[in-house]
């Protein structure tokens, strides 16, 4: 509770208007939408000014792993900070972007597919995924010849810088942007729905699809780009891993490089520590970030296989082979230190077994909405789940959560798809309040 000197909600909110400029938002409804002010969080709680405790029921759009303010991450954070708060990665190294480094080699997937043994580092999902683009792109020029195309899937969403634009598959965006845009050849997403028709014969559809655009344009192509298993932002779209082994063998059989955005499934995300290892494929490189600091400091990472390494080493031609790329915050210490102390306590306390359960447990919590008369579709990988409600107008979604937000849990719609991504450690008690909370605010809207 704040003293009745300080500055109200509505104050501060009166400031956020008159000088802020949010992400992936229409300004003429964001006061009338009753923005929530966050001003502390614990655990699995957001504490708006008022003293008013909300569950972070999408993990603060999907990055929070063991809880919010956890003492661990916060004691290394600290201790870092009074070490080394930051040094170029260029020209210098340090301990926590080494240690980092061999952590997430260390749990890298194993299966079908190369050993991926490098991390390059980026600040964000969207720019890893640019990173694994202009890789697979200069890999070929280096290793072979020129391949500018890449194949993407409708739907897919990789981030909102360029390549991650073109890559990705939302109309809307590609609309907007388009003279922008790099050359890429859609293929259909074995994820999306379509009325009357069959979902494995729809998979079945794209899988061949995806062989004959291979066959067509293969040797133009230098990388195959996807959300492995689940296309998040689409709505939360999954798809079988027999789709994911066919684009593994596809990649490899025509010279591609096969790229995984594990940017929302990984780190736990799906039950696995990534979500590729449910279809036991490994691809040549793999984006990851949101939950790699526990949701706590912006860091994404590119794992990559040896061969892509090798491919920019100098040959003693006059190509210099290096890679053009790297930000002033690269690695930061900081981050590296929260992302190891969040990947200890994930190994220590079997977060990822956790997710497998808590995944489960919601699934069974929810099983009841697939009668519900407002609800389409419940589509769920491991702690991803999308509850697509029909479409009483282009905000029934946004209606549905702002229910939910008077039951004490904060959700975020996709459209008319809400979404549930908690905390991967979440206790039995939120968990049942979480769900109670979803069910309840589709009973008042729908
Ligand atoms: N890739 C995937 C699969 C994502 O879900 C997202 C963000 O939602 C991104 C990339 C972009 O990440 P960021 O918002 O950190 O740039």
């Amino acid at each position: 509770p704040t003293s009745s000197a300080a500055p109200s909600t509505d104050a501060w909110i009166e400031r956020d208007a008159a000088a802020v400029w949010h992400p992936f938002t229409q300004h003429s409804t964001w006061v009338a939408d009753e923005p929530t002010l966050v001003a502390s969080a614990e655990g699995p709680w957001l504490i708006d000014l008022d003293g008013n405790r909300y569950l972070d029921g999408v993990s603060s759009l999907w990055v929070t792993t063991v809880g919010h303010c956890h003492p661990d991450i916060n004691a290394a954070v600290k201790e870092q900070l009074d070490t080394l708060d930051h040094s170029t990665f260029l020209g210098t190294t340090h301990r926590p972007g080494i240690e980092l480094a061999e952590a997430l080699i260390d749990i890298a997937p194993q299966g079908e597919g190369p050993q991926l043994t490098k991390v390059f580092y980026a600040g964000d999902g969207s720019s890893a995924m640019e990173v694994a683009l202009k890789m697979s792109y200069q890999y070929s020029t280096q290793t072979g010849h020129s391949r500018p195309k890449f194949v993407r899937l409708t739907s897919a969403y990789h981030g909102d810088t360029l390549g991650a634009v073109s890559a990705g598959g939302i109309d809307l965006f590609h609309q907007t942007y388009r003279p922008l845009l790099l050359q890429t050849i859609a293929a259909p997403s074995p994820g999306e729905r379509h009325e009357g028709i069959d979902q494995d014969d729809h998979v079945a559809a794209c899988t061949e699809e995806l062989g004959r655009i291979m066959a067509e344009h293969g040797s133009e192509v230098c990388a195959i780009v996807l959300e492995p298993l689940m296309q998040g932002a689409a709505g939360m779209l999954n798809y079988p891993a027999s789709y994911l082994q066919a684009a593994r063998r596809l990649a490899t059989e025509h010279g591609a490089l096969l790229v995984c955005d594990e940017v929302a499934t990984g780190i736990g995300r799906t039950g696995r520590m990534w979500s590729v290892e449910h279809a036991g494929i490994v691809p040549d490189l793999l984006a990851c970030g949101k939950g790699i600091t526990g949701g706590y400091l912006p860091l994404s990472a590119v794992l990559a296989a040896q061969h892509v390494w090798e491919g920019f080493l100098a040959d003693g031609s006059t190509t210099p082979r290096t890679f053009f790329h790297g930000h002033t915050y690269t690695a930061n210490p900081l981050c590296c230190a929260a992302a190891l102390a969040n990947l200890r306590i994930m190994r220590e306390q079997d977060v990822v077994g956790q997710a497998a359960a808590l995944g489960e447990r919601l699934g069974e919590l929810l099983a009841p909405l697939r009668d519900h008369p407002g609800v389409k579709e419940i589509r769920r990988h491991g702690t991803m789940i999308g509850v697509e409600v029909v479409d009483r107008g282009p905000r029934t979604g946004f209606e549905v959560c702002q229910a939910v937000r008077g039951h004490g849990v904060w959700l975020r719609p996709l459209g008319n798809t809400v979404i549930v991504m908690p905390p991967l450690n979440l206790g039995e008690d939120e968990t049942e309040l979480l769900a109670g909370a979803l069910i309840k605010g589709i009973d008042e809207v729908l």
